[in-house]
């Protein structure tokens, strides 16, 4: 079996977390890459389960040694998937789960061809804001950053090879779960043809959004 890259990428708030640990529990063939970040903790999260928190020094002295598959920079914090965590669980016989960014997204699809990427789309602009406040650790400006950027994000859904509509969780995991066995052409991003629109307005929706906070 070849085993592949699965390359989740959503705005912040988008529900792809939710959606990878959902995909986990009803596919044995995968397993979750834990990144390492620079980021603080938040509520709820554990080290070595969730991210591997480093410090700075320590993240870039494993970036100078080349540990790193990809890595990128995120509201001035580093992010990065760990080549150890790959060879751990293609070592296991699964796939690997990516929860990545859309930068992270780029170097894994230039650098590999066993990679299948899926952008992980909110229904709506409300949506996001909601997932995303209701993050109470992050204060508004942070928030509001985190929108800016996700229109830029979403500017970048035709570079993915799926898109997935995070209306409903189950139904976002099934359909992952297809795109994985080959069997979801209709989620290709070429046979969407409503897609360009649904992302437009998403977009301006959003820096609405990001002005009123
Ligand atoms: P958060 O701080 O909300 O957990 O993640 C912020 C962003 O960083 C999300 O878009 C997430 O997908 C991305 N991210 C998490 N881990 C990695 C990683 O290992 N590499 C890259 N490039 N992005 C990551």
């Amino acid at each position: 079996m070849k085993r592949l890259l699965l390359v989740l990428s959503a705005p912040s708030g988008g529900g792809k977390t939710t959606i990878a640990k959902k995909l986990l529990q009803v596919r044995k063939d995968l397993g979750y890459s834990v990144s390492a970040t620079t980021r603080a903790t938040r509520n709820g999260e554990q080290d070595g389960v969730d991210y591997h928190f480093l410090g700075r020094a320590e993240f870039e002295r494993l970036r100078a040694n080349g540990d790193f598959l990809e890595w990128a920079e995120y509201g001035a914090q580093l992010y990065g998937t760990l080549k150890g965590e790959i060879d751990r669980i293609f070592g296991e016989g699964r796939h690997a789960v990516l929860d990545i960014d859309i930068e992270g997204a780029r170097q894994i699809r230039n650098n590999f061809s066993n990679s299948l990427q899926v952008f992980v789309l909110p229904p709506s602009a409300e949506v996001l804001l909601e997932r995303l406040t209701l993050r109470n650790t992050e204060n508004p400006e942070l928030v509001r950053k985190r929108l800016t950027r996700a229109s830029d994000e979403l500017a970048a859904v035709a570079e993915y090879d799926y898109a997935v509509v995070n209306q409903d969780l189950d139904t976002a995991v099934e359909q992952i779960a297809a795109i994985l066995d080959g069997k979801a052409e209709e989620r290709l991003i070429s046979r969407q043809r409503n897609l360009p629109e649904l992302v437009e307005r998403l977009r301006r929706d959003v820096v609405r959004a990001a002005e009123k906070i």
